[in-house]
C-alpha cells in the first residue's frame, strides 16, 4: 500500500557510476527507488535485485531523459507503481571525447545540451508539478548533479560539457529560488574525478590516475562519496539548504 509518508525517489542514470550509488544508499536510508538508465538494462536490473536483496523496493525504468514523452512515461510509472515522488537526482549525464572548440561538431554539442541540461530541465518540470504544495503537493527535494568542470570549463578537453554543467548550475539557482515558497529545496553537488566509466566514453580510461598527483587530495573518488553528499541535501537535516553547491573534487 502507498502511504503519503514514503519516501519515493527518481535516481536518473542510477545503472552505473555515481547514480548506481546514489540508488543504493537512497534505497539503504529507506527510499522506494526509480532506476532510470537508458541503453543497460542488465546493470539496472542488477542494481534493483541488489536493492530488493537489501529489504527494499526498487523498479528499473528505460527512459532518454532528454525526451520528453519518454520522461512524461516514467514519471505516469513512478506515480502507478511507488506513489508521490518526494525526491529527484538529476544524475544521467554524457561526456564525449577529449577534444577543443575546433574538433567538436555541431551535432555532438546538441547532444552533450541535450543530455545534460534539457534532461534536468524536464525531469524537473514533472517533479515539481507534483511535489509543489501549490498544486496540492507535499513538498520535496532535487539534487542536481553538475561537475567542478562548470568552474574549471575543462579548456582543450571537454568545454561543451562544461558549459552544460554551468547551465546546470545557473539552473540550479534559479529554481531554487522559484520554488522554495512551494516547499521544494533545488542543490546541486559538483564532482570532479570520480571512478567511473565515464572517463571511459571521454576517450581516457586512466585519466584520473594521470591527474590524481595534481589534487590537493592527491587520488580520485568514489561514487559512493558523491552519494553521501547528495543524500545528505536530500535529507531533513539539510532542511534550511536551497540553492547550495557542495564541491567533490579533493579540494581542486
Ligand atoms: P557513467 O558511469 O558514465 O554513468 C552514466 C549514467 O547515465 C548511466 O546510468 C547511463 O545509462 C545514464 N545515461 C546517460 N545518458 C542518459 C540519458 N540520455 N537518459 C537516461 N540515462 C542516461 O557516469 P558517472 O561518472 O556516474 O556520472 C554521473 C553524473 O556525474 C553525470 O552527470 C556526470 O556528468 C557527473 N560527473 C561525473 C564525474 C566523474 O568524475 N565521474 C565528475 C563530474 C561530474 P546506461 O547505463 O543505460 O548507459
Amino acid at each position: 500500500m502507498i502511504t503519503t509518508t514514503e519516501k519515493v525517489i527518481l535516481i536518473t542514470g542510477a545503472s552505473r557510476g555515481i547514480g548506481a550509488a546514489t540508488a543504493l544508499l537512497a534505497a539503504s536510508r529507506g527510499y522506494h527507488v526509480c532506476v532510470n538508465y537508458v541503453k543497460n538494462e542488465v546493470a539496472a536490473n542488477a542494481i534493483v535485485k541488489r536493492v530488493e536483496e537489501g529489504g527494499g523496493k526498487a523498479f528499473a525504468c528505460k527512459a532518454d531523459v532528454g525526451e520528453e514523452e519518454q520522461v512524461k512515461e516514467m514519471f505516469r510509472l513512478i506515480d502507478l507503481k511507488l506513489g508521490p515522488i518526494t525526491a529527484l537526482v538529476n544524475n544521467a549525464g554524457t561526456l564525449e571525447h577529449q577534444s577543443k572548440l575546433e574538433g567538436i561538431s555541431h551535432e555532438r554539442f546538441l547532444r552533450t545540451l541535450k543530455n545534460n541540461i534539457l534532461g534536468t530541465f524536464l525531469c524537473s518540470k514533472e517533479a515539481i508539478s507534483r511535489m509543489s504544495i501549490r498544486n496540492g503537493g507535499n513538498g520535496g527535494s532535487i539534487v542536481n548533479v553538475s561537475s567542478i568542470g562548470s568552474k574549471t570549463g575543462s579548456p582543450g578537453e571537454y568545454i561543451d560539457y562544461a558549459a552544460s554543467k554551468g547551465a546546470i548550475d545557473s539552473f540550479t539557482t534559479g529554481l531554487s529560488k522559484e520554488v522554495a515558497p512551494e516547499g521544494i529545496r533545488v542543490n546541486a553537488v559538483r564532482p570532479g574525478f570520480i571512478y567511473t566509466d565515464i572517463h571511459e566514453s571521454g576517450g581516457e580510461p586512466g585519466r584520473i590516475d594521470r591527474i590524481k598527483s595534481t589534487i590537493p587530495m592527491l587520488r580520485g573518488g568514489n561514487p559512493e562519496e558523491v552519494a553521501n553528499a547528495i543524500l545528505w541535501l536530500l535529507s531533513e537535516e539539510a532542511s534550511y539548504t536551497t540553492g547550495a553547491f557542495i564541491d567533490i573534487a579533493g579540494g581542486r
